[in-house]
């Protein structure tokens, strides 16, 4: 992986998981909060940590800041400051900016002032969360976009011995099995149709969200 430049801007529980992660896959991070303390946690996880009011314009120049590719705001509290600061980066001409929003109201905000990517953790976790524990076969899923879903559907008893093609994913549900993982972590990507299915095989398969619930909804009534 390419060894990129990110900026870090708001060390609370995100700034820091953002920081630890991306250090953790080998990347440069410059950790910057209004705190002295949160400054002096991260200073040894960091490549570097600076205590400095963000909203600041002229210290955050003096930190060479439009030379970072990606910069990370995530201030929720302080809905002026997180504000301020994604308009300096954007008038500083940083390429990507991703923004922590508290609610809908600020994430509109800070997509109107230029934020390339606006994320709401509380919201989508307890979205995620919910999506997985209120169903019996979803394993994991991520978004694609509103439309597209990439969803881990776990394959029960009594669907064991089925083959891929028994399942008809496409012609009844437009979705399509990219791959399939089995209990040995090995996966077979583009599984062929006549691939038999095996108890705590995970289909990894590719599809609007609506469809998928509705072929989950009705394989739990064919195997019951
Ligand atoms: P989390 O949920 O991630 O723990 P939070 O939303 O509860 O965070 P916030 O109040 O949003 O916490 O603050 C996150 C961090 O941003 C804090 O450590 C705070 O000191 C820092 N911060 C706030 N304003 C500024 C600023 N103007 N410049 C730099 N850092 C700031």
């Amino acid at each position: 992986m390419k060894r990129k430049q990110f900026v870090v801007i708001g060390l609370g529980r995100f700034g820091v998981s953002v920081t630890k992660t991306l250090i953790g896959n080998g990347h440069e991070v410059l950790a910057i909060d209004i705190d002295e303390h949160k400054v002096q946690e991260i200073s040894t996880d960091a490549s570097y940590a600076v205590q400095i009011d963000a909203t600041d314009e002229v210290a955050l120049e003096q930190l060479g800041i439009h030379k970072y590719s990606h910069a990370i705001v995530g201030i929720g509290e302080d809905l002026q400051a997180s504000i301020l600061i994604t308009l300096l980066l954007k008038e500083m001409e940083v390429e990507k900016i991703t923004a922590k929003a508290k609610d809908e109201h600020h994430g509109k905000v800070l997509t109107k002032i230029g934020a390339d990517q606006v994320i709401f953790p509380e919201r989508d976790m307890g979205r995620r969360l919910g999506n997985l524990i209120g169903s019996n076969h979803l394993v994991d899923y991520l978004e694609l976009s509103d439309d597209y879903h990439v969803e881990e559907i776990l394959v029960q008893k009594g669907m064991s011995h089925w083959k891929i093609e028994d399942l008809e994913v496409n012609r009844k549900y437009g979705c399509t099995i990219v791959a399939i993982k089995d209990r040995k972590q090995n996966i077979d990507i583009s599984p062929k149709q006549d691939r038999v299915l095996r108890e705590g095989d995970i289909l990894i398969l590719i599809g609007k969200p609506k469809s998928i619930q509705k072929m989950q909804k009705d394989y739990d009534k064919t195997v019951k």
